[in-house]
């Protein structure tokens, strides 16, 4: 009997399995986690439960959603370091601290090391995985610019993902970091973006188109991928001409969209 995946494209996905390690240690509010269970174009569950054509089976590691707790959870990102749950999408929530401007103490970790006994700075996992993922995301405001906590003023240097890894990053599939921005992530843009990607690497769509601002674009048309990507477009034209903005507005726009690049 035919498969879902052999009746869309007339032949099985390239790989058997994706993973997504999903961190939202950044500095956030899990927001974007979220607001993601609300998409409904694709929602969630259709990837995740095998209802969608074509897609090699899909598995989410996120601990706002997992089931798992603990040193059971976090086996995920030391499996996903050693190589053992490839290929991996790396999606990033929250907003990126700079952990070289203080003496002691730690902005943000995720989990403990069991040598040292010490956290896991979330600069270090994104220093451990980034490098290995076949895709990196920035999910949400925070981790695309920085939001809220890149005011200015504010002692943790915060910065968005691709101010962290640069702006030239590629991922392992050759693929630069894909934003998709919004306080929170507007659910159907990124669930539709992880859609792209997930057939990306199963081998069924070209490389994703992306804008200059990384931001993930309907091929072949002047639009973002996702029912609320005019809404997220206008939104990123809004952040790009807060400079025109009479003082005070400026203001309130920085504190919701601080240190959006360009
Ligand atoms: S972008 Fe908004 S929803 Fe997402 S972590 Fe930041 S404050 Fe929370």
């Amino acid at each position: 009997m035919a498969t879902m995946a052999s009746t869309l494209s007339g032949r099985p996905p390239d790989v058997k399995e994706v993973h997504i390690v999903w961190i939202t240690a950044g500095l956030g509010c899990d927001g974007d986690t979220i607001s993601v269970t609300n998409a409904e174009q694709p929602s969630i569950e259709d990837v995740i439960l095998g209802a969608i054509p074509g897609l090699p089976k899909v598995h989410l590691h996120n601990p706002v959603l997992a089931k798992e707790v603990g040193n059971e959870f976090m086996e995920y990102f030391y499996r996903a370091e050693r190589g053992e749950l490839d290929p991996f999408i790396f999606v990033v929530e929250g907003s990126i601290p700079n952990e070289t401007i203080k003496r002691e103490g730690y902005w943000a970790a995720q989990g403990t090391d069991p040598e040292t006994g010490q956290p896991i700075t979330t600069c270090e996992w994104i220093d451990r995985l980034a490098p290995k993922a076949w895709a990196v995301v920035a999910a949400g405001t925070c981790a695309t610019y920085g939001g809220i906590h890149a005011m200015e003023g504010n002692p943790t240097g915060c910065m968005g993902l691709a101010d962290y890894l640069g702006w030239d990053f590629r991922s392992v599939a050759d693929i630069p970091i894909v934003n998709v921005p919004g306080c929170p992530v507007q659910p159907d843009n990124f669930m539709e973006t992880a859609l792209y990607l997930l057939y990306q690497a199963a081998g069924l769509s070209p490389m994703i188109p992306l804008d200059e601002r990384r931001l993930a674009q309907v091929p072949g048309q002047d639009r973002l991928l996702g029912a609320g990507g005019q809404l997220q477009r206008d939104q990123t034209r809004l952040d790009a001409w807060r400079r025109r903005l009479p003082e005070r507005r400026r203001y309130l726009h920085r504190l919701h969209h601080a240190r959006v690049p360009g």
